[in-house]
């Protein structure tokens, strides 16, 4: 099996801030990487789908919340793929769809609502037993599609990148996707992951860990920023509302408010502090995430 990825466009931001700070600043646009699964977590599933292939398996089950863009990404990989797929869903169902789940079901997905506190334990051996015993065999795809496999694919993401660069920046959840780039990068090269999730430290460690588990974290040039997570996930206050609506309209990128959106805020923060050398080439991976925004209006 094949997972074929048009190029992936790398789009210039030159506007007053890159300017007065002599910084440029691009953005690598894997939101365009495909129509439906767009972002990191078609990235992050490509090496699992080859592997469930080669497996011989036809479903893949997934664990997500319910505005999850990775059950969504999931959804429709199993559809233009052959798998059918199965999404665990963090708590109860309520009547009326949401725009992710809505998706996701349309795409064939079968939903499967657990409570919080069994899904706390989704990853123990007594979980998944019980789950095959209701499903069958199945492929098992960890929440937000972090795994080994998900590293080997976005260890690629740097390869489409047509510059020198000095430092990249990626938004982070679980952190799979920022250890990827990380372990990439060319020795001149550093990359700053964001924080969107409350929780101190969390990131640091769990990067660490992913980068220890493929190579010496040592060897490599990072740093995970924990300032602009803005009280943790989909939360959004006026100030970051009003910069992504101001960055969207300059420079037409749409961001998403759970993560890149703070992303860019966070580098503009950086960029304006002066923390960035004068003529210094930035980076901003954008990861996708935008169906999220349906969400997004229909939480608040
Ligand atoms: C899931 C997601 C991330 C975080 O990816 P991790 O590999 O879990 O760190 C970043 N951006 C977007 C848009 C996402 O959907």
């Amino acid at each position: 099996m094949e997972i074929q990825t048009p190029l992936i466009p790398l789009q210039e931001i030159k506007d007053a801030v890159t300017q007065k700070h002599a910084i440029r600043l691009f953005v690598l646009r894997l939101d365009l990487n495909h129509e439906l699964i767009s972002g990191n977590k078609l990235v992050k599933l490509k090496y699992n789908l080859i592997e469930a292939k080669r497996q011989g398996k036809d479903t893949l089950l997934t664990f997500g919340g319910a505005f999850s863009n990775h059950i969504a990404a999931a959804a429709a990989a199993g559809k233009e793929y052959g798998f059918k797929t199965i999404g665990v869903i963090r708590g109860e169902q309520y009547p009326e769809l949401n725009p992710t789940l809505k998706f996701a079901d349309s795409n064939g997905m079968h939903l499967h609502y657990v409570t919080r506190e069994a899904y706390r334990t989704k990853t123990t051996p007594e979980f998944i037993d019980s789950l095959r015993q209701k499903f069958g065999d199945f492929y098992l795809v960890p929440e937000g599609g972090s795994n080994d496999l998900a590293i080997k694919g976005c260890k690629e993401i740097t390869s489409d990148i047509p510059i020198d660069f000095d430092v990249i920046c990626s938004a982070c959840g679980t952190g799979a996707t920022f250890s990827g780039i990380v372990l990439s990068l060319k020795n001149h090269q550093r990359g700053i992951g964001f924080q969107i999730l409350k929780g101190e430290n969390y990131l640091q460690t769990e990067v660490n860990r992913w980068i220890s588990k493929f190579s010496d974290p040592s060897l490599h040039n990072y740093y995970v920023n924990e300032s602009f997570h803005f009280g943790g996930y989909a939360k959004v206050n006026l100030e970051l509302y009003r910069f992504v609506r101001h960055f969207e309209l300059e420079n037409n990128v749409p961001l998403d408010y759970c993560y890149t959106g703070k992303m860019m805020f966070g580098i503009y923060k950086l960029i304006q502090s002066g923390y960035f050398e004068k003529g210094k080439t930035i980076v901003a991976v954008h990861t996708g995430g935008l169906q999220g925004n349906e969400g997004f209006k229909w939480m608040n």
